[in-house]
């Protein structure tokens, strides 16, 4: 009956997004949701972006037929090439399935359905290892398709940079064959990464405990500018031969927040068989897919695949990313200059070190609130602040604000 349905808390982020709505204040500061701003706050729709929806819609032969059910080839083809590059071994030898998904959340949730069906081999450990902390709707994803989940270190508070030991003490302490969710580039929330030795030191823990790779990658080109470097740990477990998945968001990195693409991808490891699975899997996930959405939306897909199946579009768009990953570092060097020249308690180099939309400030609890209630400024409560926020106009309030809390 209706009345056993109890009321659910509103989503964090979502209601930190309508309080900063309703703040009246001049001097209000959004530093909670991940979608980039440009310096003057504003959303912005790529150039490239721009061209793209300029040429579809001068195509006289476009119509809003529905795409197949695994979404528009010329989209999830390139959607691959990208995270292996374009010699990959994967690729060549038919290892890859690929189905264009709901944005990032729709290839993490369609990953999940299918692990949650069909990842019971040789009574494998069927619990999904998440970093400590992690983008929260991993959690529920993961959780309401009936996966149990776990945690494994992440963030050293102290260094406020990778727990690399605890990670690999966990990893090497869970039951084998353990699914291990790890964020490809630009963790979120903690903007910290492990560096390529350590990314190798992490496969090879994983790859003695046959554990399973889920890589979620939403920030790729975003994070440093550079699409290869932010494949490079995909690439590199590709090589070592495991079989994992990819969730793969271009929500960021194509400023297509709301039009939704993305795309999962399951590669199989190398094996003389490894093609026939590979179709066998993907006639599975067809099936999800068909019973969860039909087939995906069409829009974003276009303008992406647009984009990246022309090599001038293609640099243009390598462009526009540099552009924001390159405003968003040299909001990271004025906030950590202001913080430092105000002589702020405690250190800040965590800020520059950190990569991608997203900063772990350290900030307590009680501090975010007092930013919140005394200057206007919007944070989640775990002191993380999205870079893409702050401004020439805005960083120095940000910054004397901070060094307020701080002091207090
Ligand atoms: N994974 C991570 C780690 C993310 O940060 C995000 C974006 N917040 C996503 C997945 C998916 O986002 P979207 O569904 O908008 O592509």
């Amino acid at each position: 009956p209706p009345e056993a349905v109890p009321q659910a808390p509103e989503d964090p982020l979502f209601g930190l997004m309508r309080a900063y709505k309703a703040d009246t204040s001049s001097n209000k500061v959004d530093l909670g949701i991940g979608a980039y701003r440009d310096n003057n706050a504003k959303p912005w729709v790529l150039p490239v972006v721009k061209k793209a929806d300029e040429i579809l819609r001068n195509d006289p032969e476009l119509n809003h037929e529905y795409l197949p059910i695994a979404g528009l080839a010329p989209f999830t083809s390139k959607a691959a090439e990208l995270l292996l590059g374009q010699s990959s071994a994967a690729s060549a030898e038919k290892r890859v399935a690929s189905v264009q998904t709901i944005s990032g959340t729709g290839a993490v949730h369609l990953g999940a359905l299918f692990l949650a069906k069909f990842y019971k081999v040789n009574g494998a450990n069927r619990t999904v290892y998440l970093s400590n902390p992690t983008w929260a709707n991993h959690n529920q994803i993961f959780t309401n398709v009936g996966l149990p989940i776990a945690t494994y270190p992440y963030f050293h508070k102290e260094t406020k940079g990778l727990d690399i030991e605890g990670m690999k003490r966990a990893l090497a302490d869970a039951p084998e064959r353990s699914i291990i969710l790890l964020h490809a580039c630009a963790h979120n929330p903690t903007g910290v990464d492990p560096s390529p030795e350590q990314w190798r030191e992490i496969a090879e823990v994983m790859k003695a405990k046959q554990h399973f790779p889920f890589f979620d990658t939403a920030y790729q080109g975003f994070a440093s500018g550079d699409l290869d470097r932010d494949a490079g740990a995909i690439r590199y477990f590709i090589e070592q031969g495991f079989e994992l998945v990819i969730a793969q968001s271009f929500a960021k990195n194509f400023g297509l927040y709301g039009e939704r693409a993305g795309c999962f991808h399951f590669v199989s490891a190398p094996a003389p068989d490894a093609a026939d699975v590979t179709t066998r899997v993907a006639s599975q996930l067809a099936i999800l897919q068909r019973s969860e959405i039909s087939n995906p939306p069409i829009y974003g897909a276009r303008i992406a695949a647009t984009v990246l199946n022309d090599a001038a579009l293609f640099a243009e768009w390598q462009e526009n990313l540099r552009t924001m990953s390159g405003r968003i570092i040299t909001m990271r060097e004025a906030l950590r200059g202001k913080l430092e020249e105000l002589g702020t308690p405690g250190t800040w180099n965590h800020i520059t070190d950190q990569i991608g939309m997203f900063s772990f400030t350290g900030l307590t609890e009680a501090q975010v609130a007092k930013l919140r209630s005394d200057f206007h400024i919007y944070m989640t409560k775990n002191g993380r602040i999205s870079m893409a926020g702050l401004n020439t106009s805005n960083v120095e309030y940000v910054a004397k604000a901070i060094d307020s809390v701080v002091r207090t």
